[in-house]
Protein backbone atom coordinates (compact mmCIF):
# COMPACT_ATOMS: atom_id res chain seq x y z
CA UNK A 1 0.00 0.00 0.00
CA UNK A 2 1.24 3.57 -0.75
CA UNK A 3 1.35 6.38 1.15
CA UNK A 4 0.07 9.88 0.04
CA UNK A 5 2.53 13.01 -0.48
CA UNK A 6 2.39 15.73 1.89
CA UNK A 7 3.43 18.99 1.60
CA UNK A 8 5.84 21.13 3.80
CA UNK A 9 4.33 24.34 5.17
CA UNK A 10 6.45 26.01 2.11
CA UNK A 11 4.81 23.47 -0.58
CA UNK A 12 7.84 21.54 -0.65
CA UNK A 13 7.40 18.07 -1.28
CA UNK A 14 7.51 15.24 2.00
CA UNK A 15 7.58 12.30 -0.23
CA UNK A 16 7.59 8.42 1.38
CA UNK A 17 9.24 5.87 -0.03
CA UNK A 18 6.22 4.37 -1.40
CA UNK A 19 4.55 7.14 -2.57
CA UNK A 20 1.15 7.15 -4.51
CA UNK A 21 1.57 9.05 -7.63
CA UNK A 22 -1.87 9.12 -10.45
CA UNK A 23 -1.14 8.06 -13.86
CA UNK A 24 -3.24 8.62 -16.75
CA UNK A 25 -2.32 6.27 -19.81
CA UNK A 26 -3.98 8.37 -22.34
CA UNK A 27 -5.20 8.08 -26.40
CA UNK A 28 -3.70 7.30 -29.08
CA UNK A 29 0.26 6.13 -28.82
CA UNK A 30 -0.55 6.95 -25.00
CA UNK A 31 -0.57 3.65 -23.75
CA UNK A 32 1.96 2.16 -25.36
CA UNK A 33 4.24 4.65 -24.19
CA UNK A 34 2.82 4.63 -20.69
CA UNK A 35 3.76 1.00 -20.44
CA UNK A 36 6.93 1.10 -21.85
CA UNK A 37 7.81 4.77 -19.32
CA UNK A 38 6.24 2.77 -16.23
CA UNK A 39 8.83 -0.63 -16.47
CA UNK A 40 11.93 1.72 -17.39
CA UNK A 41 10.74 4.44 -14.18
CA UNK A 42 9.84 1.10 -12.36
CA UNK A 43 13.50 -0.74 -12.56
CA UNK A 44 15.36 2.66 -11.68
CA UNK A 45 13.66 3.04 -8.79
CA UNK A 46 14.49 -0.60 -7.39
CA UNK A 47 18.29 0.02 -8.72
CA UNK A 48 18.66 2.69 -7.68
CA UNK A 49 17.31 2.22 -3.86
CA UNK A 50 17.84 -1.35 -3.86
CA UNK A 51 14.10 -2.24 -4.26
CA UNK A 52 13.56 -0.22 -0.87
CA UNK A 53 11.28 2.34 -2.74
CA UNK A 54 8.95 2.05 -5.25
CA UNK A 55 6.18 3.90 -6.72
CA UNK A 56 2.15 2.92 -5.99
CA UNK A 57 0.94 4.31 -9.43
CA UNK A 58 -2.73 4.38 -9.31
CA UNK A 59 -4.86 4.83 -12.53
CA UNK A 60 -6.62 7.47 -12.88
CA UNK A 61 -9.68 7.77 -16.01
CA UNK A 62 -9.82 10.46 -18.30
CA UNK A 63 -9.85 10.51 -22.43
CA UNK A 64 -11.64 7.77 -24.63
CA UNK A 65 -10.20 5.14 -21.99
CA UNK A 66 -12.14 6.61 -19.10
CA UNK A 67 -15.12 7.64 -21.01
CA UNK A 68 -15.61 4.16 -21.59
CA UNK A 69 -15.08 3.35 -18.23
CA UNK A 70 -16.83 6.45 -16.65
CA UNK A 71 -19.30 7.70 -19.37
CA UNK A 72 -17.01 11.26 -18.92
CA UNK A 73 -14.23 12.33 -20.49
CA UNK A 74 -12.49 14.02 -17.61
CA UNK A 75 -14.06 12.89 -14.27
CA UNK A 76 -14.23 15.03 -11.56
CA UNK A 77 -12.67 12.60 -9.03
CA UNK A 78 -9.58 12.45 -11.41
CA UNK A 79 -8.84 15.87 -11.25
CA UNK A 80 -9.47 15.73 -7.27
CA UNK A 81 -7.14 12.70 -7.00
CA UNK A 82 -4.70 14.58 -9.21
CA UNK A 83 -4.64 17.43 -5.85
CA UNK A 84 -4.65 14.45 -3.55
CA UNK A 85 -1.49 12.77 -4.82
CA UNK A 86 0.24 15.74 -5.83
CA UNK A 87 2.01 13.98 -8.43
CA UNK A 88 0.33 12.47 -11.57
CA UNK A 89 2.00 11.36 -15.30
CA UNK A 90 -0.08 11.01 -18.12
CA UNK A 91 -0.19 9.80 -22.46
CA UNK A 92 -1.58 12.46 -24.39
CA UNK A 93 -5.23 13.25 -24.80
CA UNK A 94 -6.81 13.41 -28.15
CA UNK A 95 -9.20 16.53 -29.09
CA UNK A 96 -10.59 17.23 -31.85
CA UNK A 97 -9.82 20.01 -34.00
CA UNK A 98 -12.38 22.71 -35.01
CA UNK A 99 -15.51 21.83 -33.18
CA UNK A 100 -16.32 19.45 -30.49
CA UNK A 101 -14.97 19.37 -26.49
CA UNK A 102 -12.66 21.73 -24.91
CA UNK A 103 -9.17 20.41 -25.12
CA UNK A 104 -8.51 17.58 -21.79
CA UNK A 105 -5.31 18.78 -21.76
CA UNK A 106 -5.75 22.34 -20.80
CA UNK A 107 -8.70 21.35 -18.89
CA UNK A 108 -6.50 19.80 -16.44
CA UNK A 109 -3.51 22.63 -16.57
CA UNK A 110 -6.44 25.06 -15.67
CA UNK A 111 -8.38 23.21 -13.25
CA UNK A 112 -5.46 22.07 -10.97
CA UNK A 113 -3.66 25.87 -11.70
CA UNK A 114 -0.46 24.14 -13.26
CA UNK A 115 0.99 27.32 -14.03
CA UNK A 116 4.33 26.58 -15.70
CA UNK A 117 5.00 23.98 -18.54
CA UNK A 118 8.67 23.46 -18.29
CA UNK A 119 10.15 21.51 -21.40
CA UNK A 120 13.60 21.40 -21.70
CA UNK A 121 15.23 20.64 -24.92
CA UNK A 122 18.75 19.16 -24.88
CA UNK A 123 20.62 17.53 -27.21
CA UNK A 124 21.21 13.48 -26.55
CA UNK A 125 24.47 12.63 -28.10
CA UNK A 126 24.01 9.89 -31.46
CA UNK A 127 20.36 11.35 -32.02
CA UNK A 128 20.05 12.63 -36.07
CA UNK A 129 19.27 16.38 -35.91
CA UNK A 130 18.32 18.94 -38.32
CA UNK A 131 20.97 22.02 -37.21
CA UNK A 132 24.54 21.59 -37.60
CA UNK A 133 25.45 22.01 -34.35
CA UNK A 134 22.98 20.64 -32.16
CA UNK A 135 25.24 19.93 -29.06
CA UNK A 136 24.89 23.62 -28.19
CA UNK A 137 21.03 23.06 -27.83
CA UNK A 138 20.42 22.86 -23.99
CA UNK A 139 17.52 25.64 -23.31
CA UNK A 140 14.63 25.14 -20.86
CA UNK A 141 11.05 26.68 -21.87
CA UNK A 142 8.87 28.19 -19.17
CA UNK A 143 5.90 28.56 -20.73
CA UNK A 144 2.88 30.27 -18.72
CA UNK A 145 -0.13 27.29 -19.01
CA UNK A 146 -3.06 28.93 -17.90
CA UNK A 147 -4.06 31.62 -19.79
CA UNK A 148 -3.46 33.69 -23.40
CA UNK A 149 -5.63 32.40 -25.64
CA UNK A 150 -5.62 29.15 -24.23
CA UNK A 151 -8.64 30.36 -22.18
CA UNK A 152 -11.26 28.90 -24.97
CA UNK A 153 -13.10 32.03 -24.88
CA UNK A 154 -14.48 32.18 -28.48
CA UNK A 155 -17.76 32.74 -30.38
CA UNK A 156 -18.11 31.38 -33.52
CA UNK A 157 -18.53 33.55 -36.59
CA UNK A 158 -22.52 34.54 -37.34
CA UNK A 159 -23.88 33.59 -34.00
CA UNK A 160 -25.79 36.10 -31.76
CA UNK A 161 -22.85 36.51 -29.10
CA UNK A 162 -20.07 36.83 -32.23
CA UNK A 163 -22.65 39.38 -33.41
CA UNK A 164 -22.88 41.30 -29.86
CA UNK A 165 -19.06 41.17 -29.53
CA UNK A 166 -18.85 42.59 -32.93
CA UNK A 167 -21.12 45.15 -32.13
CA UNK A 168 -19.42 46.23 -29.60
CA UNK A 169 -15.76 46.02 -31.20
CA UNK A 170 -16.88 47.70 -34.02
CA UNK A 171 -18.45 50.86 -31.63
CA UNK A 172 -14.42 50.85 -31.18
CA UNK A 173 -12.61 50.78 -34.56
CA UNK A 174 -12.38 52.94 -37.26
CA UNK A 175 -12.68 49.85 -39.96
CA UNK A 176 -15.67 47.51 -38.84
CA UNK A 177 -15.50 44.24 -39.20
CA UNK A 178 -18.30 42.12 -41.13
CA UNK A 179 -20.47 40.89 -39.04
CA UNK A 180 -21.51 37.58 -39.92
CA UNK A 181 -18.45 36.53 -41.33
CA UNK A 182 -15.89 37.06 -38.24
CA UNK A 183 -15.63 34.45 -35.81
CA UNK A 184 -13.99 35.82 -32.29
CA UNK A 185 -11.20 34.61 -29.65
CA UNK A 186 -10.06 36.46 -26.62
CA UNK A 187 -6.73 36.55 -25.51
CA UNK A 188 -5.89 37.17 -21.73
CA UNK A 189 -2.81 38.18 -20.43
CA UNK A 190 -2.32 39.43 -16.55
CA UNK A 191 0.01 40.26 -14.08
CA UNK A 192 -0.10 37.64 -11.63
CA UNK A 193 0.46 34.69 -13.85
CA UNK A 194 3.04 36.59 -15.60
CA UNK A 195 5.15 37.66 -12.63
CA UNK A 196 4.60 33.93 -11.62
CA UNK A 197 5.86 32.02 -14.59
CA UNK A 198 9.00 34.51 -14.57
CA UNK A 199 9.75 34.04 -10.68
CA UNK A 200 9.58 30.43 -11.48
CA UNK A 201 11.94 30.96 -14.10
CA UNK A 202 14.36 32.85 -12.53
CA UNK A 203 14.79 30.54 -9.61
CA UNK A 204 14.89 27.90 -11.84
CA UNK A 205 18.04 29.93 -13.81
CA UNK A 206 19.66 30.47 -10.55
CA UNK A 207 19.18 26.74 -8.90
CA UNK A 208 20.50 25.05 -12.20
CA UNK A 209 23.32 27.70 -12.68
CA UNK A 210 21.98 29.22 -15.96
CA UNK A 211 23.45 32.24 -17.67
CA UNK A 212 20.67 33.99 -19.16
CA UNK A 213 16.67 34.02 -19.46
CA UNK A 214 14.94 34.92 -22.75
CA UNK A 215 11.07 36.49 -22.74
CA UNK A 216 9.54 35.80 -25.97
CA UNK A 217 6.95 37.60 -27.03
CA UNK A 218 4.86 39.84 -30.09
CA UNK A 219 4.66 42.99 -27.85
CA UNK A 220 5.58 45.05 -31.00
CA UNK A 221 1.85 43.76 -32.55
CA UNK A 222 0.18 42.73 -28.94
CA UNK A 223 0.89 45.37 -26.90
CA UNK A 224 -1.73 44.69 -23.71
CA UNK A 225 -1.06 41.18 -23.94
CA UNK A 226 2.42 40.11 -25.41
CA UNK A 227 3.96 43.88 -24.52
CA UNK A 228 2.31 43.33 -20.94
CA UNK A 229 3.93 40.32 -20.54
CA UNK A 230 7.05 41.23 -21.45
CA UNK A 231 6.79 44.74 -19.29
CA UNK A 232 5.96 42.82 -16.02
CA UNK A 233 8.31 39.92 -16.69
CA UNK A 234 11.37 42.58 -16.64
CA UNK A 235 9.44 44.18 -13.27
CA UNK A 236 9.42 41.14 -11.40
CA UNK A 237 12.74 40.47 -12.47
CA UNK A 238 13.98 44.04 -11.17
CA UNK A 239 12.25 44.12 -8.36
CA UNK A 240 12.47 40.54 -7.02
CA UNK A 241 16.04 39.57 -8.22
CA UNK A 242 17.66 42.74 -8.83
CA UNK A 243 21.20 41.29 -7.15
CA UNK A 244 21.08 38.50 -9.37
CA UNK A 245 19.75 39.54 -13.18
CA UNK A 246 21.11 42.09 -14.90
CA UNK A 247 19.33 42.83 -18.50
CA UNK A 248 21.36 43.07 -21.69
CA UNK A 249 21.22 46.57 -21.98
CA UNK A 250 23.48 46.59 -18.90
CA UNK A 251 25.41 43.75 -20.07
CA UNK A 252 26.96 45.88 -22.95
CA UNK A 253 26.44 49.24 -21.87
CA UNK A 254 27.81 48.92 -17.97
CA UNK A 255 29.90 45.79 -18.01
CA UNK A 256 31.07 45.92 -21.59
CA UNK A 257 29.63 42.64 -22.99
CA UNK A 258 31.22 40.27 -20.16
CA UNK A 259 29.02 38.66 -17.82
CA UNK A 260 29.93 39.78 -13.89
CA UNK A 261 30.25 36.22 -11.91
CA UNK A 262 26.81 35.15 -10.37
CA UNK A 263 24.36 37.08 -12.58
CA UNK A 264 22.17 36.18 -15.39
CA UNK A 265 21.32 38.23 -18.33
CA UNK A 266 17.81 38.95 -18.87
CA UNK A 267 17.12 39.68 -22.61
CA UNK A 268 13.96 39.57 -24.93
CA UNK A 269 13.15 38.77 -28.05
CA UNK A 270 10.28 38.80 -30.48
CA UNK A 271 8.85 35.98 -31.30
CA UNK A 272 9.38 35.74 -34.74
CA UNK A 273 13.06 36.80 -34.32
CA UNK A 274 13.10 34.45 -31.51
CA UNK A 275 12.65 31.21 -33.78
CA UNK A 276 15.57 32.27 -36.36
CA UNK A 277 17.63 32.79 -33.00
CA UNK A 278 17.10 29.60 -31.53
CA UNK A 279 18.51 28.13 -35.05
CA UNK A 280 21.15 30.28 -35.63
CA UNK A 281 22.82 30.64 -32.62
CA UNK A 282 21.46 28.15 -30.00
CA UNK A 283 24.22 28.70 -27.82
CA UNK A 284 23.37 32.25 -26.65
CA UNK A 285 20.13 31.33 -25.23
CA UNK A 286 19.49 29.11 -21.88
CA UNK A 287 16.02 29.16 -20.08
CA UNK A 288 13.69 30.92 -22.67
CA UNK A 289 9.73 32.58 -21.02
CA UNK A 290 7.05 33.04 -23.33
CA UNK A 291 3.43 32.87 -22.98
CA UNK A 292 1.22 30.31 -23.74
CA UNK A 293 0.96 29.62 -27.51
CA UNK A 294 4.34 31.48 -28.61
CA UNK A 295 5.84 28.68 -25.77
CA UNK A 296 3.48 25.50 -27.37
CA UNK A 297 4.99 26.42 -30.72
CA UNK A 298 8.71 27.12 -29.92
CA UNK A 299 8.58 24.07 -27.53
CA UNK A 300 8.26 21.99 -31.02
CA UNK A 301 11.11 23.85 -32.96
CA UNK A 302 13.43 23.07 -30.27
CA UNK A 303 12.16 19.54 -29.87
CA UNK A 304 12.39 18.53 -33.53
CA UNK A 305 16.04 20.55 -33.40
CA UNK A 306 17.36 17.64 -30.78
CA UNK A 307 15.48 14.97 -32.87
CA UNK A 308 11.87 15.06 -32.84
CA UNK A 309 8.78 14.79 -30.35
CA UNK A 310 9.67 11.50 -29.32
CA UNK A 311 12.20 12.46 -27.12
CA UNK A 312 11.00 15.85 -25.55
CA UNK A 313 9.58 15.84 -22.20
CA UNK A 314 7.43 17.68 -20.31
CA UNK A 315 6.31 18.88 -16.93
CA UNK A 316 3.21 21.31 -16.00
CA UNK A 317 3.28 22.05 -12.61
CA UNK A 318 2.09 24.46 -10.09
CA UNK A 319 1.98 25.37 -6.38
CA UNK A 320 0.25 22.60 -4.72
CA UNK A 321 0.71 19.61 -7.66
CA UNK A 322 2.22 18.29 -10.81
CA UNK A 323 1.43 16.73 -13.99
CA UNK A 324 4.13 15.25 -16.32
CA UNK A 325 4.06 14.40 -19.85
CA UNK A 326 5.64 14.02 -23.67
CA UNK A 327 5.41 17.01 -25.25
CA UNK A 328 3.83 15.37 -28.48
CA UNK A 329 0.08 14.68 -28.80
CA UNK A 330 -1.68 10.78 -29.25
CA UNK A 331 -0.46 10.09 -32.74
CA UNK A 332 -3.31 8.61 -33.70
CA UNK A 333 -2.42 6.72 -36.60
CA UNK A 334 0.41 4.99 -34.73
CA UNK A 335 -2.21 3.84 -31.92
CA UNK A 336 -1.36 -0.07 -30.51
CA UNK A 337 1.08 -0.49 -32.90
CA UNK A 338 3.78 -0.99 -30.32
CA UNK A 339 5.82 1.16 -32.22
CA UNK A 340 6.52 5.30 -31.18
CA UNK A 341 9.53 6.13 -29.47
CA UNK A 342 8.85 6.29 -25.53
CA UNK A 343 11.73 8.20 -24.96
CA UNK A 344 9.50 11.50 -24.28
CA UNK A 345 7.66 10.07 -21.58
CA UNK A 346 10.28 8.10 -20.44
CA UNK A 347 12.42 11.39 -19.66
CA UNK A 348 8.98 12.72 -18.16
CA UNK A 349 9.29 10.54 -15.65
CA UNK A 350 13.29 11.22 -15.27
CA UNK A 351 11.80 15.10 -14.62
CA UNK A 352 9.13 13.31 -11.96
CA UNK A 353 11.48 11.66 -10.25
CA UNK A 354 13.58 14.72 -9.83
CA UNK A 355 10.95 16.63 -8.95
CA UNK A 356 10.37 14.69 -6.16
CA UNK A 357 13.79 14.60 -4.77
CA UNK A 358 14.89 10.94 -6.34
CA UNK A 359 17.59 12.37 -8.23
CA UNK A 360 19.62 8.89 -8.16
CA UNK A 361 17.07 7.48 -10.61
CA UNK A 362 16.19 10.13 -12.95
CA UNK A 363 20.08 10.06 -13.84
CA UNK A 364 20.08 6.02 -13.83
CA UNK A 365 17.59 6.70 -16.89
CA UNK A 366 19.46 9.60 -18.65
CA UNK A 367 22.46 7.81 -18.69
CA UNK A 368 20.98 4.36 -20.23
CA UNK A 369 18.71 6.01 -22.70
CA UNK A 370 22.23 7.94 -23.44
CA UNK A 371 23.94 4.96 -24.06
CA UNK A 372 21.54 2.87 -25.84
CA UNK A 373 20.86 5.71 -28.40
CA UNK A 374 24.70 5.48 -28.86
CA UNK A 375 24.42 1.92 -29.71
CA UNK A 376 21.95 2.70 -32.23
CA UNK A 377 19.48 0.94 -30.41
CA UNK A 378 15.97 3.06 -31.18
CA UNK A 379 12.27 3.35 -32.72
CA UNK A 380 10.95 4.18 -36.37
CA UNK A 381 11.24 7.32 -35.90
CA UNK A 382 15.17 7.69 -35.54
CA UNK A 383 16.25 4.35 -36.70
CA UNK A 384 14.97 5.09 -40.26
CA UNK A 385 17.64 8.48 -39.85
CA UNK A 386 20.51 6.78 -38.41
CA UNK A 387 22.68 4.49 -41.20
CA UNK A 388 23.04 0.38 -39.24
CA UNK A 389 20.71 1.60 -36.73
CA UNK A 390 18.72 -1.95 -35.10
CA UNK A 391 15.24 -0.71 -35.18
CA UNK A 392 13.09 -1.61 -31.93
CA UNK A 393 9.22 -1.58 -30.74
CA UNK A 394 8.49 0.81 -28.41
CA UNK A 395 8.07 -1.48 -25.36
CA UNK A 396 11.59 -3.41 -26.53
CA UNK A 397 12.95 0.07 -26.34
CA UNK A 398 11.58 0.20 -22.92
CA UNK A 399 13.42 -3.43 -22.15
CA UNK A 400 16.98 -2.37 -23.94
CA UNK A 401 16.71 0.69 -21.52
CA UNK A 402 15.94 -1.61 -18.47
CA UNK A 403 18.72 -4.10 -18.96
CA UNK A 404 21.39 -1.31 -20.07
CA UNK A 405 20.47 0.03 -16.55
CA UNK A 406 20.90 -4.00 -14.62
CA UNK A 407 24.18 -4.48 -16.49
CA UNK A 408 25.70 -1.12 -15.43
CA UNK A 409 24.40 -1.01 -11.35
CA UNK A 410 27.01 -1.87 -9.09
P1 LIG B 1 1.21 14.40 -32.52
O1 LIG B 1 2.30 14.89 -31.63
O2 LIG B 1 0.29 13.41 -31.95
O3 LIG B 1 1.87 13.72 -33.81
C1 LIG B 1 2.54 14.45 -34.82
C2 LIG B 1 3.63 13.57 -35.42
O4 LIG B 1 4.74 13.55 -34.51
C3 LIG B 1 3.26 12.09 -35.59
O5 LIG B 1 2.63 11.85 -36.82
C4 LIG B 1 4.60 11.44 -35.52
O6 LIG B 1 5.25 11.55 -36.78
C5 LIG B 1 5.36 12.31 -34.53
N1 LIG B 1 5.31 11.74 -33.18
C6 LIG B 1 4.46 12.05 -32.17
N2 LIG B 1 4.73 11.31 -31.10
C7 LIG B 1 5.77 10.52 -31.42
C8 LIG B 1 6.51 9.54 -30.71
N3 LIG B 1 6.24 9.21 -29.45
N4 LIG B 1 7.52 8.90 -31.36
C9 LIG B 1 7.82 9.22 -32.62
N5 LIG B 1 7.17 10.15 -33.33
C10 LIG B 1 6.16 10.79 -32.74
O7 LIG B 1 0.45 15.69 -33.05
P2 LIG B 1 -0.93 15.86 -33.82
O8 LIG B 1 -1.06 14.81 -34.86
O9 LIG B 1 -0.94 17.28 -34.18
O10 LIG B 1 -2.05 15.64 -32.69
C11 LIG B 1 -2.76 14.42 -32.47
C12 LIG B 1 -3.69 14.59 -31.27
O11 LIG B 1 -2.91 14.79 -30.09
C13 LIG B 1 -4.62 15.81 -31.37
O12 LIG B 1 -5.89 15.39 -30.92
C14 LIG B 1 -4.01 16.82 -30.42
O13 LIG B 1 -4.98 17.68 -29.88
C15 LIG B 1 -3.43 15.91 -29.36
N6 LIG B 1 -2.33 16.52 -28.60
C16 LIG B 1 -2.28 16.22 -27.28
C17 LIG B 1 -1.25 16.72 -26.50
C18 LIG B 1 -1.22 16.35 -25.04
O14 LIG B 1 -1.87 15.40 -24.62
N7 LIG B 1 -0.49 17.08 -24.22
C19 LIG B 1 -0.24 17.52 -27.07
C20 LIG B 1 -0.31 17.77 -28.44
C21 LIG B 1 -1.35 17.27 -29.20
Amino acid sequence: MGKIISLNKNNSLLVPNNPVIGYIPGDGTGPDIWKAARKVIDHAVAIAYNNNRKIDFKKLPAGEQGFHETGEWLPETTLKLIQKYKIAIKGPLTTPVGHGMKSLNITIRQYLDLFACIRPAKYIKGVPSPCKHPELIDMVIFRENTEDIYLGIEWEAGTKDAKQVLSFINSKIPHRLEDNTTGIGIKTISEKNTKRIVRKAILFAIDNNRKNITIMHKGNIMKYTEGAFLKWGYELAQSEFKNTIITEQDLFEKYNGKIPENKIVLKNRIADNMFQQVLLRPDEYDIIIAPNLNGDYISDTLAAMVGGLGLAPGANIGDKCAVFEATHGSAPKYANLDKVNPGSLILSGAMMLDHMGWDKPADIIRTALQKIILNKQVTYDLARQISGAKELKCSEFADVICDCISINSP
